[in-house]
This record gives structure tokens, sequence and C-alpha cells, in this order.
């Protein structure tokens, strides 16, 4: 007999390539602004900003290969980015020894309902409106650190109808995935089971329905998601 009031909601896990294990997730982090070129594309300085970070939920993490236009929003866009996977955590965790935590690397979208975060960010209010949104982070398979090593350099593209409009190097992300790390748990404990999305560079722009987005990190090989 269940202890569970009410039916216990399913943890959600993403495949591991080459292995029919999958990862537990516990949280999801995601930088903001992390390529210069991306912050002077939204109207910041890149030099004078400290990283910060905002959330999605477990469950916007999304392996279906499809990403389903969301409603309330006419000006969704693209963002291409590296997730991070961790195998353990802790406070206050040094940038020499951050990478000792990393489980494995995933091809991943930080989709954003920009009309709705642009709003939101004119209010000086939260943005989970336009970030947090249902599937809204979809993912490929984990590439364990076994596997492919830790990656800090390699080109990032994302095409849309085979047209490029992201393009990028992981070696021009400001704050490094070993950085990221140790920020974060300065201020928040980090655990087993926590993504990290480390940023997108310049590029961003909107999809509409019938598009097609072909996302790529070196390293991480390449996933076509249709928008739907
Ligand atoms: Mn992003």
């Amino acid at each position: 007999m269940s202890q569970f009031a009410v039916e216990s909601p399913p943890v959600v896990a993403l495949p591991i390539a080459g292995t029919d294990k999958t990862f537990p997730v516990r949280r999801v982090y995601c930088i903001g602004r992390n390529y210069a070129a991306h912050a002077i594309e939204m109207g910041h300085d890149p030099d004078r900003e400290p990283p910060f970070f905002f959330q999605k939920n477990p469950d916007n993490l999304d392996t279906s290969g499809q990403f389903p236009y969301p409603p309330k929003t006419s000006d969704v866009h693209h963002e291409i980015e590296m997730a991070v996977m961790l195998k353990s955590g802790g406070t206050n965790i040094s940038v020499a020894n951050a990478l000792d935590h990393v489980f494995g690397y995933a091809l991943s979208l930080d989709m954003t309902r920009r009309d709705l975060q642009g709003e939101q960010k004119k209010m000086g209010r939260p943005w989970e409106i336009g970030k947090a949104f249902e599937r809204s982070a979809p993912i490929g398979p984990i590439h364990t650190v076994e596997e492919v090593g830790h990656l800090d350099q390699g080109r990032v593209e994302l095409k849309v109808n085979n047209e490029i409009k992201q393009e990028g190097d992981l070696n021009q992300m400001i704050w490094k995935v070993p950085e990221m790390i140790s920020y974060l748990s300065d201020y928040f404990e980090l655990a087993t089971g926590d993504v990290i999305l480390s940023g997108t560079p310049a590029g961003v722009g909107p999809i509409v329905k019938g598009d097609v987005m072909d996302i790529s990190v070196a390293g991480l090989g390449s996933m076509t998601i249709p928008v739907v």
C-alpha cells in the first residue's frame, strides 16, 4: 500500500546513449546570456555582468523529438544549448573539482516564449511564463563522460529549414562549465540528477509550426526536431 494520498508523479528520466539505463532528473538550472555575441544581440554588455540563472522544471525536458508550438504566444524562439548532467553535487564546490561531478552531456534547446519573457522583463517579474512551459526543453540522449570526455570546445549549430541560424563554439562561453557548477554550488546545494543548460550562442530567432530545427554540438551528434 502506497503512503501517497494521490498517484505519485513519474520520475523524469532521460535516455543514455548506448545503454538501456536512464538518468533521473532532480532540478534544471539554465544560465542566461553566456555567449558574448548573444548577450549583445539581447541588448546587454557581456563584460560587466556576473552570471545569472533561472530554472525550468524537470518535466519540461522532452525526449519526444518534436516541439509542439505552445499556447499564449506568437513569438517562440529557439536557443540551442549544451546540457550538463551531474552525477553528484554538494555546496562550495571548487572550480578545480567541479568536473568530477559531471555525468555527461546532451544536446538541448531552451525554447522561449520571447514575447511573454519580454513583458516580464519590462515589469521586473519572474521569467517562468516565458521559459518554463510544457515541453520547453527538447533534449537528446546523454553522452557520458566515459564516452565523450569533457566538452569545452567544438561547433554549436542550429538550422531552421536547412538554413543556419545559430552558430558558435563551446569555447565562446563566458562562464565555463566548471565555473557554472562552482558558482551554483555557492547558492544552492547541487545533487545527483541536476541538469544545467549552459547558454546559447548568437542568432536566436522565431520558429513557426511546420518548421524543422536541426541541432548539433560537436561530440554530441545531431537531432532533427520538427515544430508541430
Ligand atoms: Mn537559454
